[in-house]
């Protein structure tokens, strides 16, 4: 590996030219060979199998800073599905209940601390699905503002819109509490959201292996609450399990579909012809599996839960191949979900689904960057994305499961090698 301080001293008049084995650029469907990357702190200047042009490098310089053969260099990852006010990796259920009583300053305090962790973990943005504690919109807020701590970017919905009674609660504000839809995202997006989330549906009863509740939103009043996150410039996600409430998101014209555990076949190509987006979520069903002891689930449940994941599996790799717009989010902070190490399994798990894994780290990297209307560029290596990229000898076209293991992260100007031991606590 490469010491550290070699690759560091880029600055915004200093740049660093680097030749790799192997690129993968975060959208394209093959890897770039022996590329060539220069970059400084402020961005990526130039992605390519050429050599750089001149007027790119530092004065006089003729060879690159850097060569190799060995590394693949990728884009840092996008987790496009997490809620910040919550600490995924506790599975202690009681501690998890007395984790949420905490005021809203104290769930912001453990917040921050997972951010520089984030970072040095290849996560280099999230969006966040909502809380109602102020929490990610607070992150937002930080992230924008000046002297801003070492942090992923963060963006968020604030609080999510549900009906009073339905599902939601701990992340939401009940519609109830406005006179229209369009008066609650207008509340949403005074109060800061960058975009709007939306509850239209319960989520799954596990010991019926089915969403059993019917959906809280119909499509019309979907289509109302997309019209108006429309009118204020925002996009909309939305959970959705069940292909009833499933129906109704798409016709309603959301953005996202955030988990779609149930989806049709038929529903599918409608995203795709409607470029709807799916964030397919494994990892907190796949969770509910792994800690059934924990959880109290009999062999008739993780019977269940097997069913969906299959299915799940099945509806992922049709998703892609028919060319629904997948992005990978880990839902990190439910139950067994740790920031940051949530997505790497996420990732492992849409692997396991049955994606290649040139795929999976599409969908982690530039499938957000092109859909989700992030307000600043990452994601991709090309000019004009910001430098924020993972180096590593461990090639994850061959497991993506690899992104766990020893790696070198660069991003804005630091740079951090980072190992596999991470220590779950407070993620
Ligand atoms: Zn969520």
């Amino acid at each position: 590996m490469p010491e550290i301080d070699l690759i560091s001293p880029e600055s915004d008049d200093r740049r660093v030219w680097l030749r790799v084995g192997t690129l993968l650029d975060g959208v394209s469907a093959a890897p770039l060979h022996d590329a060539n990357v220069v970059y400084d702190r402020k961005g990526i200047l130039f992605a390519g199998a050429d050599s750089p042009p001149r007027d790119l490098l530092n004065a006089g310089q003729m060879q690159p800073d850097h060569d190799l053969p060995q590394y693949t260099l990728l884009p840092g990852l996008t987790d496009a599905h997490t809620h910040f006010f919550l600490e995924g990796g506790e599975l202690d259920p009681d501690k998890r209940s007395a984790f949420l009583k905490q005021s809203p300053t104290e769930l912001l305090d453990q917040a921050c601390r997972r951010l520089e962790r984030l970072v040095r973990l290849g996560i280099i943005a999230t969006r966040d699905a909502g809380d109602k504690d102020g929490v990610g919109l607070a992150l937002s807020r930080l992230y924008s503002g000046a002297g801003r701590p070492l942090m992923p970017y963060v963006d968020s919905p604030g609080a999510a819109i549900h009906h009073r009674g339905r599902y939601g609660g701990f992340m939401a504000e009940p519609f109830e509490d406005c006179l229209t839809p369009r008066q609650c995202v207008e509340a949403r997006v005074k109060a800061g959201a960058d975009r709007i989330k939306l509850i239209p549906t319960g989520i799954i009863n596990f010991k019926k292996g089915a969403v059993t509740a019917v959906p809280q939103m119909s499509t019309e009043r979907i289509a109302e609450f997309v019209a108006a996150a429309k009118f204020f410039g925002k996009q909309t996600l939305a959970h959705a399990s069940g292909d009833k409430g499933i129906d109704h998101v798409i016709d309603g014209g959301v953005d996202s579909i955030e988990h779609g555990f149930f989806v049709r076949d038929d529903q599918l190509a409608r995203m795709r012809d409607r470029e709807i987006a799916w964030v397919p979520t494994f990892a907190p069903v796949q969770m509910q599996m792994d800690h059934a002891d924990w959880m109290g689930w009999d062999a008739h449940v993780v019977g269940n839960l097997k069913k969906i994941l299959d299915a799940h599996a099945k509806s992922l790799v049709k998703a892609h191949t028919i060319g629904v717009q997948v992005i990978a989010g880990a839902d990190a902070g439910s139950y067994g979900v740790a920031h940051g190490l949530g997505l790497l399994y996420e990732l492992e798990l849409m692997q396991r689904a049955g994606l290649s894994p040139l795929a999976v780290i599409n969908s982690a990297t530039g499938a957000g960057s092109k859909r989700l209307a992030f307000k600043e560029k990452f994601g991709q290596i090309k000019p004009g994305f910001l430098s924020r990229f993972i180096l590593t000898r461990r090639s994850p076209l061959n497991d993506v499961a690899n992104l766990r293991k020893e790696r070198m992260i660069v991003f804005d100007g630091a740079v951090f090698a980072t190992g596999q031991d991470v220590d779950p606590g407070g993620l």
